[in-house]
C-alpha cells in the first residue's frame, strides 16, 4: 500500500507535479492558499484539505512546493499550520526552492520533534513537471532520501542525492545561478545580433546549430520570438533565487561577478511590473537600456 500524500501549493509547478501523484497512485490530499487552484486536482480524485492542519491529520508524508522559505514557514507555523499537530507529522519533504542555511535549520528543527525530513528542490520547469521528467535534487539522511526514490520517480526522471541537509538546496540555487546568467546571456546578444540588422530567428538558428545548442535556449528562443513572456517560471521567482546566490557567495567569500550584474537586471525587471512574467522578459529590460 502506498504513504498516503499531502501536498501544498498548486502553483505552476505543484499543480501537475500532485497529478503525477495520482497517476502513480499514491493516495492524495491537496492544500493551497487560494483554494481555486486544488480544482484541477480535486477533478483527478485528490482530497482536498481546508487548512495545512488537515494534511497534518490524515497524511503520512507531507510534500510542500511553495514560493519559498516565508512560505514554507506561513504552512507549518500559521495558525491552522501543520505544527499545530507536529505530534502527528512523520516525514516532510520540502520541494520549494529555498536557502540552504533556511534548509539547515529547518532540518534541525524537525529533528528535534523526531520529523523526518528531505530537502528536495527540483531542476526542470513547468513542462518537466507536467511530463514527470524533472531532476530532484535530494539533501538529507540518504537512507531516508533511498526510501523515497520510487516517489521522486514518479515526478521526474532522475534524483540527485547532493549531500546532507541543506545540499539539494545549494545545489539548486547554483543551478539557477546559471540559468539566470544563461538567460541573460541569451538576450544580450540576440538584441546585438537584431540591432545589427540580424534576424532573431536566424541569430538563434545559428546558437542552436553548434557548441551552444541547449534545450534552454530552444524553449526560451520561442518566447523571444513571439514576444510571449507567459510565465513558465516567473521572473520573481529567479529574482528570489538570485537571493539565494547572493547569500550563499558572500557566506562563503566565492566571486559571483555575472551574479550580482544579472542581479540588478531582474530587479529592474520586477520594478516595472514583469515580476509575474517569465524570466525571458529579461530581454525586454536589456532593449529597454539602449541609448539609441
Ligand atoms: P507559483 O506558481 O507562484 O506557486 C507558488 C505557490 O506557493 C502557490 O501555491 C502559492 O499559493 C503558495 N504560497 C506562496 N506564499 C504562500 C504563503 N505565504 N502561504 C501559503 N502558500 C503560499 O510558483 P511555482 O513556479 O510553482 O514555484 C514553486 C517553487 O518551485 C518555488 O520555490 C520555485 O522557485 C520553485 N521552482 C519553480 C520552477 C518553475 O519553473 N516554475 C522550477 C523549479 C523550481 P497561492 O496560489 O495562494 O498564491
Amino acid at each position: 500500500v502506498k504513504e498516503k500524500i499531502g501536498f501544498a501549493g498548486m502553483g505552476i509547478m505543484g499543480c501537475p507535479m500532485a497529478l503525477n501523484l495520482l497517476k502513480a497512485g499514491y493516495p492524495l490530499m491537496v492544500y493551497n492558499r487560494s483554494p481555486d487552484k486544488k480544482k484541477p486536482a480535486l477533478e483527478a480524485g485528490a482530497l482536498g484539505a481546508a487548512d495545512p492542519l488537515d494534511l497534518a491529520l490524515w497524511a503520512d508524508v507531507i510534500i510542500l512546493m511553495l514560493t519559498g522559505p516565508d512560505a514554507v514557514d506561513d504552512l507549518l507555523y500559521g495558525e491552522k499550520g501543520l505544527f499545530v499537530e507536529r505530534s502527528s507529522l512523520k516525514t516532510l519533504i520540502n520541494m520549494s526552492t529555498v536557502p540552504s542555511s533556511y534548509t539547515r535549520s529547518l532540518a534541525g528543527e524537525l529533528a528535534g520533534h523526531g520529523i523526518a525530513f528531505i530537502d528536495a528542490p527540483v531542476s526542470g520547469s513547468k513542462k518537466p513537471a507536467e511530463d514527470a521528467s524533472l531532476v530532484i535534487l535530494a539533501g538529507g539522511n540518504k537512507d531516508l532520501a533511498d526510501r523515497y526514490e520510487p516517489l521522486f520517480l514518479s515526478l521526474g526522471k532522475k534524483v540527485v542525492y547532493c549531500g546532507e541537509a541543506g545540499q539539494g538546496s545549494e545545489m539548486k540555487v547554483a543551478v539557477n545561478l546559471l540559468l539566470a546568467i544563461m538567460m541573460e546571456g541569451l538576450c544580450e546578444a540576440s538584441n546585438l545580433a537584431e540591432r545589427n540588422g540580424l534576424s532573431l530567428s536566424t541569430f538563434l538558428d545559428v546558437v542552436q546549430s553548434g557548441a551552444l545548442h541547449c534545450p534552454l535556449f530552444s524553449a526560451k528562443g520561442e518566447m523571444l520570438k513571439t514576444r510571449d513572456y507567459a510565465p513558465e517560471f516567473p521572473l520573481k521567482h529567479l529574482l528570489k533565487d538570485l537571493r539565494f546566490a547572493l547569500c550563499s557567495a558572500d557566506t562563503s567569500g566565492v566571486p559571483i561577478p555575472a551574479g550580482h550584474a544579472v542581479y540588478q537586471l531582474y530587479r529592474q525587471g520586477a520594478g516595472r511590473g514583469l515580476g509575474d512574467r517569465d524570466f525571458a522578459a529579461v530581454k525586454k529590460i536589456l532593449e529597454t537600456q539602449s541609448d539609441i
